[in-house]
């Protein structure tokens, strides 16, 4: 599919569900992919990507960004405090936070240097074992605590379990924010991107319906 496609499906589904053309913002999910098929999406004028590991982001966004000075890079993937620093200076927005030592290091960070990305608490809806985020009981608790921190909470982000239906899973996103009055929410991916957008989303991350598979090798 095309970039200009998944631009075209989601302004469909923000009318279907009577929401204002363009609320939603796409991010080309760029993890894994080889840079030729990155570049070509800077060239067709798109400027918001995502990533997965600091390290991988390190390694190639600066060069992008000498050619592409207005591209923003969010970091999706799991976050550990020894990355916080590098990260806060890589990314303009994180959207695993995931934990008080995390939060707390953030802060702490963020006095030190002057600035800090936005922030979108990761929420565990399946209550995965295997998965980060909080869980949705500790959720109002856990970005009461952040914002006491004073963190720049702009939303909530989720990965539904592979295997059940991910409209639950943003519906309860969507009742979490609304009781917190949190005005963002990261979720959809290539596979239910619309069913997101349906349900509220502010912001889709869409990675292999861009870029195509992403070849581990
Ligand atoms: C890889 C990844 C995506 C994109 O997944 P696709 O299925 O390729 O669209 C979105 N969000 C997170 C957190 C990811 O790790």
């Amino acid at each position: 599919m095309s970039l200009s496609e998944i631009q075209a499906r989601i302004l469909k589904a923000e009318e279907a569900a009577g929401r204002a053309p363009g609320v939603t913002q796409l991010i080309a999910v760029s993890k894994v992919q080889p840079n030729e098929r990155v570049e070509a999406v800077l060239d067709e004028g798109h400027r918001l990507f995502g990533e997965n590991k600091v390290q991988e982001a390190a390694g190639k966004w600066p060069a992008f960004q000498e050619t592409y000075p207005d591209a923003k890079v969010h970091l999706l993937g799991p976050l550990q405090t020894n990355k916080a620093r590098q990260a806060m200076q890589l990314f303009e927005a994180i959207h695993s936070l995931d934990r008080p030592k995390l939060a707390n290091t953030i802060a702490r960070l963020a006095q030190e240097l002057g600035h800090c990305p936005d922030l979108f608490i990761q929420v565990n809806t399946g209550e995965e074992e295997q998965k980060a985020g909080v869980l949705p009981a500790d959720a109002d608790a856990f970005i009461s605590d952040c914002r006491a921190l004073d963190l720049p909470i702009v939303g909530l982000m989720c990965i539904p379990p592979v295997d059940e239906e991910p409209s639950l899973h943003f519906a309860l996103m969507r009742k979490i924010a609304e009781r917190n009055g949190v005005a963002g929410l990261s979720m959809g991916m290539s596979g239910d991107f619309e069913k997101a957008v349906a349900l509220g989303a502010t912001h889709v991350r869409v990675g292999s319906a861009i870029f195509g598979a992403r070849d581990y090798g």
